[in-house]
């Protein structure tokens, strides 16, 4: 295929989440401008097999698709998502919230952190998470769409999905065949680049067939078939400031009411996750080798389950960094092939989303322009650098030193970006904003609040109010969105009117 001339064929090489997303994306959206897409996949080699918590960004992207929720909840046997639930991360026994959504209600001079601050200092307001709605509605076990009515404390959320990730990849698929999308079954077992440029020309499969392209995305998790085995991107490692580089995961039956929000256990060497679905919660004990045998992390995660397991446990090892390029000659890595930046935030699938809408928004006059790739890399390099600071933080902010993981991750040096940040807060309750960046103000004050990281003096507008005044408006504040969120129906019943799948219907009344 010509060097020069615009992008006729893309080929995608894997058909996990990350290459279902691309295929339907690029299927929705760029297919119709004549160019073909095309996706390999390895039944033999499979995929990774777990990812099930995501954020509210997922929602455009389906949005954008033009998938139908409801349809999509039953295909994928979800549950919503309001919050992550944080217990023992910075002393055992403690346990915060960071909310989809904000604190406090519309409207404010400051930010409402601020207040909270300042009232604290003159009588009882309660704790932060009592001032976000959806961390009071998750804490019930309640779910109900955001109002549109910018005014109202029930506009104050957004909602992710749990969901079962092998599925969405599954619904996906049949939605990319529809638009055209076409799928070859086989494994790769060469790739052929051009002499001269070093631009990929075609891969080969283990049947002899040979499958040429313009652009190719490689889809194809850690290994990163084409994105490191062939054009060498090299990897930024970032094993010493998130020390965790293995996971042990299991699904189990559920028990009882399933609640809107993931929760995140920290345990001796690292953090064990729990995801309720419809069908089945999610389970997984992420953990640092250097402290931990992986059959003690199995037995640890085994006896914290709450259910009879429904699949026997998968053993997984990986690096937390990302590729030094992301695009590298005609060759775009998207998903694991990419970067894992450990799943504690449940950032991968928003990272796989964000590579899709940066290639979309970037779309190359030609597959190989070195212009296109630098720019792409250098958007992509911002979205890891800030999440893997915003993951740090959970780590270094922490009062444990019960076990030598937690010491070891308390007492490390962390990027400089991040401590500037965390200094900011510490003296002055300012978060700095970010102007790109995927987590905002209220989702760094949650943790850092949540942390035990209170700045001594609120912002002195806070602390001009009245303290009497200010006291009770925050208490009459607690009671209206304690109310509010106690008017919502319970998750179960929503999803047993709107979205359950077939055979899953059951109502928690
Ligand atoms: C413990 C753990 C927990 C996680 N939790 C979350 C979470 O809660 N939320 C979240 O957003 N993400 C999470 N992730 C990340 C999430 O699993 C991935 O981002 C997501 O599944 C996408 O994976 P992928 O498609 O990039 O790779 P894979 O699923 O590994 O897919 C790779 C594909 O490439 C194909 N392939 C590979 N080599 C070849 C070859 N030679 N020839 C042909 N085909 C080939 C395979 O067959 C497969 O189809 C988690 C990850 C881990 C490890």
């Amino acid at each position: 295929m010509a060097e020069r001339a615009g992008v006729r064929r893309v080929v995608i090489v894997g058909g996990g989440a990350a290459g279902w997303m691309t295929a339907a994306a690029l299927g929705r959206l760029i297919a119709p401008t004549g160019v073909e897409v095309l996706l390999i996949e390895s039944e033999e080699i499979g995929t990774v097999g777990v990812g099930e918590s995501t954020l509210p960004h997922i929602r455009e992207f389906n949005a954008r698709l033009g998938i139908d929720e409801a349809e999509f909840m039953r295909a994928t046997r979800a549950t919503f998502k309001l919050a992550i639930e944080f217990r023992d991360w910075d002393r055992v026994g403690d346990s915060y919230m960071h909310p989809f959504g904000d604190f406090g209600a519309p409207g404010g001079g400051v930010p409402f952190h601020q207040y909270w601050l300042a009232g604290r200092a003159h009588g009882d307001v309660g704790e932060l998470d009592e001032y976000a709605a959806p961390i009071v509605a998750a804490r019930a076990a309640r779910f109900g769409p955001p109002s549109s009515d910018g005014r109202s404390i029930l506009s104050t959320w957004d909602y992710a999905y749990q969901l079962d990730a092998s599925l969405y990849a599954r619904f996906l698929r049949a939605f990319a065949e529809k638009l055209g999308v076409r799928r070859v079954e086989g494994r790769i077992v060469d790739v052929t680049q051009d002499p001269a440029s070093g631009l990929i020309r075609s891969v080969r499969l283990e049947r002899g067939e040979v499958v040429e392209g313009d652009l190719f995305i490689d889809c194809s998790g850690f290994r990163g078939l084409l994105i490191e085995q062939t054009l060498k991107s090299g990897y930024t490692d970032w094993s010493h400031w998130l020390p965790c580089d293995r996971a042990v995961a299991t699904p189990c039956r559920g028990l009882g009411r399933t609640e809107p929000y993931t929760r995140a256990t920290a345990m001796e060497a690292g953090w064990r996750f729990r995801i309720p679905l419809q069908h089945r919660v999610g389970n997984g004990y992420v953990y640092c080798s250097a402290f931990l045998e992986p059959e003690a992390a199995e037995r640890a995660l085994m006896e914290a389950l709450e259910g009879e397991p429904i699949a026997g446990p998968n053993h997984l090892r990986f690096t937390a960094g990302q590729r030094t390029r992301n695009w590298v000659a005609n060759c775009v890595s998207v998903g694991l092939a990419s970067g894992f930046i450990e799943p504690l935030e449940s950032t991968s699938i928003y990272l796989i989303q964000a590579a899709i809408t940066k290639l979309i928004e970037l779309w190359p006059v030609h597959a190989g322009d070195p212009r296109t790739a630098a720019e792409f890399n250098r958007q992509m390099d911002l979205q890891y650098e800030r999440i893997r600071d915003f993951i740090i933080l959970h780590y270094k902010a922490t009062r444990r030193d019960d076990s030598p993981f937690w010491r070891q991750v308390r007492e490390m040096d962390v990027p400089d970006s991040l401590a500037a940040r965390i200094e900011l807060f510490r003296e002055t309750g300012v978060v700095a904003d970010y102007r790109d960046g995927l987590f905002q103000h209220p989702s760094w004050v949650a943790v850092l609040v949540g942390q035990g990281i209170t700045p001594p003096v609120a912002h002195p507008l806070a602390r001009a109010e009245a303290p009497e005044r200010l006291v009770a408006g925050l208490n009459r504040l607690r009671a209206t969105i304690a109310e509010a969120a106690a008017r919502l129906p319970l998750q179960d019943d929503y999803i047993a009117r709107h979205c359950a799948y077939e055979g899953g219907a059951q109502s928690a009344a």
